[in-house]
């Protein structure tokens, strides 16, 4: 099947068309990715009604890209998917009404994709992973373990209670006057970097759950900075190293517990953690993870850098993965803010 994948749930306007096989194997035949960097640069942070008007501006655009590089024409597409949440509401709109729109006039299913499931789900595109395995979803609104057993079957083993990772690097970034988007501005400056000069908080690591929490630690780097005027390179580069370190600690002690409840609850079976969202480019947190599987003997899977941020492969692939179920949804389905991968309705419900 051929699939048209629409995001638009946050600040890139994006659309690819994949092509899932018999066999359940998956290939990106185009991958089209716009990202507002300049729409929302002066303001540090996305503006979310400046968000839903380049999405109105471009999608259209970004549509038609995407079959002219695929080859093929609109009515080709056997199904059309858009993520209908958790995000912006303004730009989810945009993606899933023009979603609904394609559905109706070519008279083909939509898939309306949960873009939390698209994530979880790309690994099984890039690298094709069997279930069960545990997803670490570390991007910019979210930082989390999912146990991922099936489509539409998730659980929950841990969540950030205040900032995202992305978040806070985003944060510090801004503290440390780095540029925007922050992640690969600190890593940059951590490369520089004494990581041994500050001794930062890891918050909430030494309770026995799999939770996270970051706010703490982006207070411990504004103080730091604030300690120091006036401010030098080579400071900043100092406290991003620092930064970066507990960070990595962090992610690093939390994958091995959550492997370590992995192979309790599925005693005898191969560990899998597969790794998504924007800060899976990150090469120190990155490095820490492989260490960490390699000593459990686990599997680690992170897709390529592209399709760990937000695109429209994983939304196609999730989409053509719920069409192989059997699983679409009516043209009044409505957009949804919030929307939980362990909510009730993650399940297939083949349309109604
Ligand atoms: P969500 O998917 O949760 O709605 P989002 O779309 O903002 O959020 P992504 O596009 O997956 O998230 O990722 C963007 C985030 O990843 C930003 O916070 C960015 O700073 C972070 N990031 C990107 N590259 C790196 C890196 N090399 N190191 C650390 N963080 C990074
Ligand atoms: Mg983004
Ligand atoms: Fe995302």
């Amino acid at each position: 099947e051929t699939i048209l994948g629409i995001e638009t749930s946050c600040d890139e306007t994006a659309a690819a068309i994949v092509v899932r096989d018999a066999d359940g194997t998956g290939r990106i035949v185009s991958n089209v990715v716009r990202s507002q960097l300049d729409e929302h640069a002066a303001f540090g942070g996305v503006v979310p009604e400046l968000a839903a008007r380049a999405h109105v501006a471009w999608l259209d655009h970004i549509i038609a890209q995407a079959t002219a590089e695929a080859g093929i024409a609109l009515k080709d597409v056997d199904a059309v998917a858009a993520t209908a949440g958790p995000g912006l509401i303004g730009g989810v709109l945009v993606g899933l009404t023009t979603a609904k729109a394609l559905a109706a006039a070519l008279g083909k299913p939509l898939v309306a994709v949960n873009h939390l499931e698209a994530h979880a789900l790309t690994a099984r595109l890039t690298n094709g992973v069997a279930f069960p395995y545990l997803m670490l979803l570390v991007s910019g609104g979210h930082s989390q373990f999912v146990l991922v057993c099936g489509v539409g079957d998730y659980e929950r083993w841990g969540t950030t209670i205040d900032d995202a990772l992305g978040e806070a690097f985003d944060k510090v970034a801004k503290l440390l006057s780095l540029g925007h988007p922050g992640g690969p501005e600190v890593e940059k400056a951590a490369l520089k970097g004494d990581s041994r000069r500050f001794r930062f908080p890891r918050p909430l690591l030494h309770e026995n759950r799999l939770d996270f929490s970051f706010s703490g630690l982006k207070t411990a780097v504004r103080l730091a900075a604030e300690s120091i005027a006036p401010i030098t390179d080579q400071d900043a580069w100092d406290i991003a190293a620092g930064f970066q370190r507990a960070v990595t600690d962090i992610i690093g002690t939390r994958t091995r517990q959550a492997l370590e409840r992995f192979s309790m609850e599925f005693p005898g079976q191969q560990a899998r953690i597969v790794v998504a969202g924007g800060v899976a480019a990150n090469k120190a947190i990155g490095a820490a993870l492989r260490e960490v599987t390699q000593a459990a003997g686990a599997e680690l899977v992170i897709p390529p850098p592209a399709l760990c941020t937000d695109n429209g492969a994983m939304v196609a692939w999730a989409g053509a993965e719920r069409l192989a179920l059997g699983d679409t949804d009516r043209l009044d389905f409505v957009a949804r803010p919030r929307w939980p991968l362990d909510s009730d309705d993650m399940g297939l419900h083949h349309g109604a």
